[in-house]
């Protein structure tokens, strides 16, 4: 669900929310949001993933991977620097990192910025 706190990040001003998208109240750029999910990026993505049906065999190895590798980088690597209550993990991937830091006790947050990810 989109949250009426979100600042645009051109002007840092308040965003206006309806289901389809995001309008920055000073600048005027609007923000699409799909599958309750705000775009941000433009069309900036670092990948052009676009078809679930293409992924190799590599692909699924590495996504299945992806669990025990955000685990130990939580655990043996953020979790002894963090400090403070909230935690944003810039470049989440798959969003595990996030689900171990709140069960951690932390305010976690996570974005990134993937047409992979936003499939998944
Ligand atoms: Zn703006």
């Amino acid at each position: 669900m989109i949250h009426a706190t979100y600042r645009c990040p051109t002007c840092h001003a308040e965003l206006d929310a309806d289901s389809a998208s995001l309008q920055c109240t000073k600048c005027g750029v609007t923000y699409p949001v799909g599958n309750q999910i705000a775009d941000f990026a433009g069309g900036a993505y670092y990948d052009n993933f676009n078809d679930p049906s293409a992924l190799s065999r590599e692909h699924i190895r590495g996504l299945e991977l992806e669990k025990e590798g955000a685990t130990t980088r939580i655990a043996a690597y953020y979790l002894p620097l963090c400090s403070g209550r909230r935690v944003l993990d810039a470049g989440c991937g798959n969003g595990i990192s996030v689900d171990l830091l709140h069960s951690a006790g932390y305010e976690a947050w996570g974005v990134d910025l993937s047409l992979l990810r936003r499939w998944q």
